[in-house]
């Protein structure tokens, strides 16, 4: 069960966000269970959610950190990861992020085009430093999942594609600067089909195939993240079938003697031990639609918005007979609403309110839009 205790919850000024660290923990023991079973490697995106708690227990559990900016690595490294734990992906890093990386001496970078290679190269050679990559192929392989948060197919802006592999070996052969040491590939985010990572696989395993037949042993494979979690019946599975998704690739992943496998997951660690709880404002009648107007909005969580996403809503304080909302946020845009037609108990002024499965992507992408305060948050031990 979720900790949502009511009393606690009240003693704070809305809207914040809540994160239940026990259930955190025991995801993050039932993940290392799971992946310790083939000596896996999880890295935690920390896109996904940075805040200070979280990461403690990342680390404290064993996670290493997957970043995408510098600033993701300096909070890593200054929450306490170690550099050699810290991978680094992004289709456009800047010479202040790779200079960064390079002097923090991270384990890998995934790079994500020919013309990267290149800059890093140079920059490493500046430092007299050689940095440890990996390549991060696109592998044109479907996550069925939302357009916006597919990643691995041609038409996407990630990764280098397979009629470019040739040129970029040849490339590196003139790189000094540069170590290969992997390949990396990460499809796409919220995977309810594990049918798909099946499919990442035999992609996979291809890849390997045609890296050995150049004469390239890979020290590692990473295949990134993106397993998802159950927003529509957050209680039903709080903690995501680790023992599957692990399995799976044990299964269907042909690893060579020697080879490390390395996962960055972000969004199956986090999203349920987060809860958005909200103030209603206001009741307003419409002409088919009754609105529930909250102090939350998109500014808080814009998944919603963003991706047409759905979060369960709850009404934590009344009990009455059940109504249909429209439940929207404050801010001047029509697309600042959390559930059309969401059936709640009769809902006042007052009432708390629970928007579900938000520990992911949803504080972390806050924004100061309509000049709003950012985002508080409390945390349940
Ligand atoms: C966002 C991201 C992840 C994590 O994705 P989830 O769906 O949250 O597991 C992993 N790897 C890379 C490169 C990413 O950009």
């Amino acid at each position: 069960m979720l900790n949502l205790n009511l009393e606690e919850l009240q003693q704070h000024p809305t809207p914040f966000y809540v994160y239940d660290l026990n259930l955190l923990r025991q995801t993050l023991q039932a993940a290392r269970q799971e992946a310790d079973k083939y000596d896996f490697h999880v890295h935690y995106a920390l896109k996904a959610n940075a805040n200070t708690p979280v990461l403690d227990e990342m680390r404290q559990n064993g996670f290493g950190a997957d970043c995408v900016s510098g600033n993701e690595i300096r909070a890593a490294i200054e929450n306490g990861f170690a550099s050699k734990e810290v991978v680094f992906a992004g289709v456009g890093k800047s010479d202040e992020e790779i200079n960064y990386a390079l002097e923090q001496d991270i384990f890998c970078f995934n790079c994500e085009s020919s013309h990267e290679l290149e800059v890093l190269n140079e920059l490493a050679a500046k430092k007299g430093k050689v940095a440890r990559i990996a390549l991060r192929i696109n592998p044109n392989v479907n996550a069925n999942t939302h357009k916006y948060i597919t990643t691995g197919l041609e038409e996407n802006k990630f990764g280098i594609n397979a009629w470019e592999l040739e040129h970029v070996l040849a490339q590196l052969q003139t790189l000094s600067s540069i170590e290969l040491i992997g390949i990396h590939f990460h499809i796409g985010s919220q995977i309810t089909d594990l049918s798909v990572f099946k499919n990442l696989c035999t992609r996979v395993n291809e890849f390997q195939e045609w890296f050995l037949a150049h004469n390239i042993q890979l020290q590692h494979i990473n295949v990134g993240g993106g397993l998802g979690v159950d927003y529509y019946h957050p209680e039903q599975q709080l903690i995501p079938d680790f023992e599957a998704y692990f399995g799976l690739f044990n299964q269907f992943l042909e690893i060579r003697p020697g080879q490390e496998v390395h996962f960055e997951l972000g969004r199956a660690l986090v999203a349920q031990s987060g809860t958005l709880i909200s103030k209603v404002l206001y009741i307003k009648n419409g002409q088919n639609t009754n609105f529930a107007i909250l102090d939350a909005g998109m500014t808080e969580l814009i998944r919603p918005a963003l991706y047409q996403s759905y979060h369960k809503i709850e009404n934590l304080t009344s009990t009455a007979a059940e109504v249909r909302y429209d439940v929207v946020g404050p801010i001047c845009e029509s697309s600042d609403c959390f559930g059309k037609a969401v059936l709640l108990p009769e809902t006042n002024r007052g009432d708390l309110i629970a928007i579900r499965t938000a520990g992911a992507y949803g504080e972390v992408m806050a924004s100061g839009y309509n000049l709003r305060n950012r985002v508080k948050a409390v945390y349940l031990h």
